[in-house]
């Protein structure tokens, strides 16, 4: 007798998207396929968690399917035609659809080889017995539970276990989304899955670098990347990504202190600065190069965070004129300085970084370029000095309002 499940799924989800999920299953009872729902959606329905992702498998033409529901529900998804995908978005919810699929690997990190499968082809082809369950939505069997690999007592015991032993040769990904779940859900890594881990962790370097920059990025993203990079470095995992990076008391503790801060750009800048903040520029570069991170945001923010902490000395002074500070960190990233903030061991260099994060930076003239070109300041060379000056002289309190302002620029077109 087969577990069902329906109660949790009307529990759990929003009414319309349980609808939505019924009528993948008529539209697909209509043209003789079987259907699921698979993967992180079951584990967290079983769970009692909150998921917004819902993956759906048809054994058959996935874009068909969607196609049926599409007419049903006058929602039109997205699809991708090249992967046999479709879409659906329902408030904030999202639900993919496409083809069970079985797979075989070539090679150690490769990406597999795929082709069409059934159910129990598609579970064989996950990462860990609670990721590897399903539920059945077809009209007539809808809320059975399929778990071939005990799942559903995983979750009971806590326990993250990959399904067979050449799983971390396979896809050494699933040694980074180990530790990911099993510090997000507050779980345990089976025993023996621990021992095949460490036994396997040179098969991370089979591993691209853009596929171990998705996993590191999808580290920095959880609510508490602290507990898995502790985690990480406790099973050797970290510092297989680099020899350099490490993780004690102090890292832990800006962490911590990250969490509280309110930010205004994406966490996971400060968090990648702070993870690097101990690298040299040498080994920052290596680490940089083996997650392919060139040429964006992060890899300007983490360059930025090693630039700053070599040259923290000369903010290592109290007390610092304001537009001194200024001039030394404007060119910065926010979150390098914060990062440099967060973990500096100076008192000074932490003031004064505070000051400039704190207020510095927000620091306007009152004078725009428009009002000085009223006063007679031609666009140009001369303007920009001038607008230079005025926020020298704001950042030190030399000026106070807008009239202070005006007699500055006009003794300074006079001087200039
Ligand atoms: P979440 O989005 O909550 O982190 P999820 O389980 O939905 O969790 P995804 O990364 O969206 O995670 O992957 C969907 C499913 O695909 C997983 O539940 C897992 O079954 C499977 N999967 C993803 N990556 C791998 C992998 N490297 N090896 C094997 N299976 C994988």
């Amino acid at each position: 007798m087969q577990d069902n499940v329906t109660d949790r799924i009307i529990k759990e989800l929003p009414k319309p998207v349980v609808g939505l999920i019924q009528t993948a299953g008529r539209a697909a009872a209509k043209s003789g396929a079987a259907i699921y729902m698979v993967g992180g959606i079951v584990r967290d329905l079983l769970l009692g968690r909150q998921s917004k992702d819902i993956d759906i498998m048809v054994e058959g033409d996935a874009l068909d399917i969607a196609r049926s529901m599409s007419v049903i529900l006058a929602n039109k998804p997205i699809v991708h035609k090249r992967f046999g995908t479709a879409t659906f978005k329902l408030n904030d919810y999202r639900v993919d659809l496409a083809t069970c699929r079985s797979e075989i690997y070539d090679a150690p990190g490769s990406l597999p080889k795929v082709k069409p499968g059934t159910i129990e082809q598609d579970l064989f082809r996950r990462d860990f017995t609670v990721n590897a369950m399903a539920i059945r939505i077809s009209q007539k069997r809808f809320g059975e539970l399929i778990d071939l690999y005990g799942g559903r007592q995983d979750l009971e015991n806590k326990l993250i276990r990959i399904l067979h032993e050449k799983s971390f040769i396979d896809d050494a990904t699933r040694i980074m989304r180990s530790v990911r779940y099993e510090q997000r859900l507050d779980f345990k890594l089976e025993s023996k899955t621990a021992r095949l881990l460490r036994r396997d962790l040179d098969m991370l370097d089979t591993i691209s670098g853009d596929r171990l920059r998705h996993e590191v990025i999808l580290w920095l993203s959880e609510t508490q990347p602290a507990k898995i990079l502790k985690r990480a470095a406790r099973l050797g995992v970290l510092s297989k990504l680099h020899p350099a990076l490490s993780w004690d008391p102090r890292l832990a503790k800006a962490f911590r202190d990250a969490n509280r801060m309110s930010i205004d750009f994406p966490p996971v800048q400060l968090y990648l600065a702070l993870l690097v903040y101990n690298l040299d520029k040498r080994q920052l570069g290596e680490f940089l190069e083996r997650l392919n991170i060139k040429g964006g945001e992060l890899d300007e923010v983490a360059r930025q965070t090693v630039s700053l902490k070599i040259d923290q000395e000369s903010l290592d002074y109290s007390p610092l004129q304001p537009s001194e500070i200024y001039q030394k960190l404007q060119c910065y990233k926010t979150a390098a300085i914060q990062a440099n903030c967060l973990c500096t061991p100076s008192r000074d260099v932490r003031i004064n970084l505070k000051l400039y994060l704190d207020k510095l930076r927000f620091v306007r003239t009152r004078l725009n370029g428009r009002e000085l070109k009223a006063m007679g300041v031609l666009p140009g060379k001369k303007m920009g000095i001038i607008l230079d000056r005025l926020l020298t002289a704001r950042l030190d309190g030399e000026v106070k309002t807008k009239a202070d302002e005006q007699r500055l620029a006009l003794q300074l077109l006079r001087d200039l």
